[in-house]
């Protein structure tokens, strides 16, 4: 039976009675699919980098990438469920998280806000099921922060099929996936577009990126795509400009500070049980003052963070949600993550560092968070941008 407050340690202010019963009982379901099954597995798999490919199809059972019983018909649960789902993944492991976000918010988002109807009619149920499994294909090697301009992979259109050659980098899911939303640059008008692609087309060769310091258990893809062909009928028909592709980050962004929120959230709770523990000078580490200072510094801010992500998908719940908005919080987070991992990595001692903590992984993991789906002086400079009306990009 689902307990009476999900997050009795670490929402303080009890923002979860924002939400419904059903969405309260969808996440419990949730959390013991991850305590059960997936949290025995994970030092395993981040200490070898790998992935635990086993849990897909657990993960596709849970049905809840649109469950039936919170939606009533819509396409997406509200934003609101859809965040605290990102803080009960990432409580648990970021790179899971990052794994789930992957398939269920940015596969996914492409193809709902992307694609024509009859492409969301033919798509979206393979990806809520699990059948088919995703991935963004936007950053390359020489273009990250200045993708909107630097962009170079390139399509060309010759009858009903268009050529795709390029190279992609650090692409999330990759090299376990099935498809990838492959972004490109029209030869013909300097558009980009975005192209359903499978994995296994000739031309595409994905290599794992090994040696990560973060987030090891995600399989980032290095890819060079050698005049890939695809129908005219595997384009997204709603991309037509990198405007469109703005509009789907301008929502992730929203999903990774609410990560950045849950992965406070694991480190506090992680950190508060090892000092209740641990003894030194006789007594608890969770007697000392200047550590009681650290605990009330990281649940400050995961207060604030959680206040601030609720702040922000009521908003877009409400349908009045801009680019800073969500820039804003992916920013304001993850600094506040930086240092929330920071103080309960110190607070466990030589035990921080070491993965059976738990708190040593979410400060590993946090470092990742802070860079993806833009860094933070990117998502600064939207903010600038929109209280100033001057575009400080170069
Ligand atoms: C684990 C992981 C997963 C990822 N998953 C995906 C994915 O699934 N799909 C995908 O498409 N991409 C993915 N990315 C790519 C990610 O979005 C980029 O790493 C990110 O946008 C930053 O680009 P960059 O790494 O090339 O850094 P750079 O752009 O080279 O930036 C380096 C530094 O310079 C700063 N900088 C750059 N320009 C400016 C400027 N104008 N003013 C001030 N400072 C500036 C940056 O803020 C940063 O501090 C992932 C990355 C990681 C690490």
């Amino acid at each position: 039976m689902r307990p009476g407050q999900l997050y009795p340690r670490s929402d303080l202010y009890g923002y979860e009675n924002l939400l419904s019963d059903p969405e309260r009982d969808k996440l419990w379901q949730l959390r013991q699919f991850l305590d059960e099954t997936a949290a025995p597995l994970i030092d395993r798999h981040w200490e070898a980098g790998t992935f635990p490919t086993e849990l897909i199809p657990e993960v596709a059972k849970l049905d809840i990438v649109s469950p039936a019983s919170i939606t009533a018909g819509a396409d997406r649960p509200r934003n609101l469920f859809g965040g605290f789902r990102t803080f009960e993944w990432a409580r648990t492991d970021a790179s899971l998280n990052t794994f789930f976000g992957g398939q269920a918010s940015l596969f996914r988002t492409s193809i709902l806000d992307g694609g024509s109807p009859e492409q969301v009619e033919r798509w979206d149920p393979l990806v809520r099921d699990f059948s088919i499994l995703g991935g963004f294909a936007l950053t390359e090697p020489e273009s990250g922060s200045d993708i909107a301009r630097g962009l170079s992979t390139t399509a060309e259109r010759t009858g009903d099929d268009w050529t795709l050659s390029g190279h992609k980098r650090w692409i999330g899911n990759a090299p376990i996936a099935s498809h990838l939303i492959v972004f490109a640059r029209d030869v013909a008008d300097g558009a980009v577009k975005g192209f359903i692609v499978p994995t296994s087309a000739p031309g595409m060769a994905i290599t794992n990126i090994t040696g990560k310091t973060a987030l090891r258990i995600v399989q980032n893809g290095d890819i060079v795509l050698d005049r890939v062909v695809v129908n005219e009928r595997d384009r997204l028909q709603r991309i037509t400009s990198f405007r469109d592709v703005s509009n789907i980050l301008r929502f992730m962004r929203s999903d990774v500070a609410w990560g950045a929120t849950g992965v406070q959230a694991g480190a506090y709770e992680a950190a508060l049980d090892y000092v209740r523990e641990r003894r030194q000078f006789g007594r608890s580490l969770g007697s000392f003052q200047l550590v009681q200072s650290h605990l009330s510094a990281i649940l400050g801010n995961l207060t604030a963070s959680l206040g601030m992500v609720v702040g922000l998908s009521q908003k877009q719940d409400a349908g009045t949600f801009n680019d800073e908005d969500s820039a804003l919080a992916k920013s304001w987070v993850t600094t506040r993550m930086r240092e929330s991992v920071a103080r309960a990595r110190e607070i466990v001692g030589g035990n921080g560092i070491v993965l059976a903590n738990k708190v040593a992984r979410f400060h590993a993991d946090a470092e990742a968070i802070y860079t993806y789906e833009g860094t933070k002086e990117i998502n600064d400079l939207v903010v600038g941008r929109a209280v100033t009306g001057e575009s400080a990009f170069l």
